[in-house]
């Protein structure tokens, strides 16, 4: 039996630890900041013939609100930050549409601009110094703490798996985690059959668990799926701007401030 505490209140026994993995386990800010500004920008470019130059003017605020992108940041909980490619690109199309485009060319448009957007970001990815998001803050020694004490840890996100999987081996830390419940697996999350078949392949109720994230809709996906709502935490620390949480969520600000203790 191991107990998982918040700066030194006990949060209950638990067998496993699911982790959400942009904005928890990776500073995804940088990267999501590059990729949001490509994407307005080739929308911008590809819009050119289609739109007139009042349409297109109009259309960038649209597509920078939509993304949650402000000067230099990332708004934590918009779509950039937390909805799928497949969201975001509907959302792209969407704004398109209130430009003055039809459905179908706003679709089209949007899945052209998202393949090139796409292609400058694995550009990016082949070049060493920017190949992947760095890891939070004090990471490690709470996943050696974990595995030291045999809490199995697992990560639950909507990026695909070779991304989360590109991720953890550039950081050494595959080994530290025993599944991976990705955008490819059914359902995805936020649904909380998402947290169910990630707790089937670790052998362990959710009523075990703790699941860690950054946005209001793992946390809500956790309690919804049999997770108590004290181990259903909000994670604050890999944002320039914290997340809006919900408060009655466990807040933890930096790794340092969970510690596990025995029977
Ligand atoms: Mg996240």
């Amino acid at each position: 039996m191991v107990c998982l505490q918040l700066r030194g209140t006990a949060l209950g026994d638990v067998d496993a630890v699911l982790f959400d993995k942009d904005g928890t386990l990776s500073i995804s800010e940088p990267q999501l900041l590059t990729l949001a500004q490509a994407r307005v920008f080739l929308c911008l470019e590809q819009a050119e013939s289609a739109l007139d130059a009042a349409a297109r003017l109009e259309l960038r605020p649209l597509l920078e609100r939509a993304y949650g992108l402000r000067a230099e940041a990332i708004c934590p909980a918009g779509i950039t930050a937390v909805a799928s490619r497949d969201h975001n690109l509907i959302a792209t199309a969407t704004a398109l549409v209130q430009v003055g485009l039809g459905w179908p060319e706003a679709l089209a448009l949007s899945e052209r601009v998202f393949a090139e957007a796409d292609q400058a970001d694995a550009r990016r990815s082949a070049d060493h110094t920017t190949r992947t998001s760095a890891t939070t803050d004090g990471l490690l020694p709470w996943l050696e703490q974990l595995q030291a004490a045999g809490v199995a840890c697992a990560v639950i996100s909507n990026d695909d798996m070779a991304g989360i999987e590109h991720f953890l081996d550039s950081h050494g830390l595959a080994s530290y985690f025993s599944a991976l419940w990705s955008a490819e697996h059914r359902p995805r999350k936020p649904d909380p059959a998402a947290v169910h078949g990630l707790c089937a392949q670790l052998g362990v109720p959710a009523a075990r668990c703790a699941l860690i994230g950054d946005a209001n809709s793992d946390l809500q996906m956790a309690v919804a799926a049999g997770i108590p709502h004290q181990r259903a935490l909000g994670y604050t620390a890999a944002w320039s701007s914290p997340p809006p949480l919900a408060e009655p969520h466990p807040l933890i600000h930096s790794w340092s401030e969970l510690s596990l203790s025995g029977p």
